[in-house]
């Protein structure tokens, strides 16, 4: 069923009754040419892109919960592309375009709304790196300008400009920038992928893999054996625990990111804000609740919850960024996990076991990547080949020592 102004209508007139489900409930055949364990942004996209890219269909995603239960519902919903280095900036910059015209591709409203990201400065060196990141994003070809303080004040008066500690001193505004609503990303592709012929396994954990002279043949799951050509990973929080089903020990970590969201209020934040000198950045989602975080609870965990002193932490933040956020109260505040990476960036890659594929090491920022990454490593399963744009995002980087540190933190996960 293919949406539109007159779908609406037409249903409406017949009292909603006639609305097809998303996709099918589906049981698992014996045997695919690809099956892509993780039903979050980055599996779904890839099924997605395989099939409307490479005509590749018999195609299965197999997902332990429930389609979109993990981070690809858990984030923030900040898009943007205001990255520096030259290995990351193009990925990002494509799949901003991706974005752009993502609705229109797979039909579905994903309420994509490019409201602008402004990150803060508070000193001289920070305006400095500023520049030179701004500079770098617009010989990509991607926005960015540099607001003094008196542009920032124009821009969101709301903030707290004289706090002595870390007076604002101007930022970094990319206008292409925004919020998407993040599990609507997640229903798209998979109506997308579904309408195209992939099945959609939920509630279909995989629990081991089936592994032949150093090749993949199938994955064990909790619905039985499927036997697969090829098998790409894209379980973000869950990569090591995966990945170690297949023998592979991997330089990621996984890490607890809290996030928070207030009652809703008139709108006051039209854009996305972060904080330059504490761990704080915050939106307003079209609700009216305002949308924030900050950093990652510091310790390894599988749990999709947080602890209290970083609740503290956050808060603390936000108050000294915009102190009238302390007569909001607080809804909700919930937990993913993330897939921290030694340098902080990605990894689409082939693995040592033939015919298994590594999508993983999204850090804070995958949802953003959500197109580029299913785009790409679609490309990597259909060609075998790293799609020009992750040529620089290699699982054996870490060996050659040709990081992607775009933080300059060295091999400090929890830091990036
Ligand atoms: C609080 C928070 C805020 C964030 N904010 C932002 C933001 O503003 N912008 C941004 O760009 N990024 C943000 N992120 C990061 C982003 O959400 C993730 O990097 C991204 O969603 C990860 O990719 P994914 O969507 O495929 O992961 P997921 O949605 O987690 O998908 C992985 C799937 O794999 C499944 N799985 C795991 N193990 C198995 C198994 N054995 N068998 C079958 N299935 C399995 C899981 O159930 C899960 O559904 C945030 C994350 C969090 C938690």
């Amino acid at each position: 069923m293919r949406y539109s102004a007159l779908s609406i209508v037409k249903n409406a007139l017949s009292g909603n009754r006639h609305w097809k489900p998303v996709w099918r409930e589906r049981e698992p055949k014996k045997a695919y040419d690809i099956v892509i364990i993780g039903g979050g942004g980055h599996g779904l996209a890839t099924a997605y892109y395989l099939a409307r890219n490479f005509n590749l269909t018999n195609v299965a995603v197999v997902e332990k919960g429930y389609l979109g239960s993990g981070n690809v519902g858990r984030n923030t919903t900040i898009i943007r592309a205001n990255y520096l280095l030259h290995g990351n900036n193009p990925f990002y910059a494509h799949s901003l375009k991706l974005w752009e015209g993502l609705e229109r591709d797979f039909n579905f409203n994903a309420m994509v709304s490019q409201r602008g990201v402004l990150n803060l400065v508070h000193s001289d060196a920070q305006y400095d790196a500023a520049a030179r990141r701004g500079n770098s994003m617009r010989l990509l070809g991607v926005d960015a300008e540099l607001l003094d303080r008196r542009g920032v004040q124009k821009y969101a008066p709301y903030l707290n400009f004289d706090q002595e500690r870390f007076p604002i001193q101007g930022g970094l505004l990319h206008r292409r920038g925004g919020n998407v609503r993040h599990d609507a990303v997640a229903w798209g592709y998979a109506r997308g992928a579904d309408a195209r012929g992939v099945d959609l396994l939920q509630n279909t954990e995989v629990t081991g893999f089936k592994i032949s002279r150093g090749r993949v043949t199938g994955v064990e799951t909790s619905r039985g054996l499927i036997r697969a050509k090829k098998v790409g990973m894209a379980v973000a929080g869950s990569t090591s625990r995966v990945a170690a089903m297949a023998g592979m020990r991997l330089p990621i970590e996984s890490h607890v990111l809290q996030a928070f969201v207030s009652e809703g209020l008139k709108p006051i934040v039209p854009g996305v804000v972060t904080f330059g000198a504490g761990h704080f950045y915050l939106s307003q989602s079209d609700k009216g609740g305002l949308v924030f975080g900050g950093d990652l609870d510091m310790y390894n965990s599988y749990a999709q919850r947080g602890n209290l002193p970083t609740v503290e932490h956050v808060i603390e933040a936000g108050m000294t960024l915009m102190p009238s956020i302390g007569r909001a109260r607080l809804l909700r505040s919930w937990g993913g996990v993330m897939d921290m990476s030694m340098d902080g960036s990605p990894i689409i890659d082939l693995t040592p076991v033939k015919g298994l594929y590594l999508n993983a090491g999204w850090c804070y920022g995958g949802f953003k990547a959500t197109p580029a990454s299913g785009w790409c490593f679609a490309h990597l399963l259909a060609t075998d080949e790293p799609h020009q744009l992750t040529r620089a995002m290699g699982l054996d980087r870490f060996e050659r020592g040709h990081l992607l540190d775009e933080t300059g933190r060295g091999a400090q996960p929890n830091l990036h």
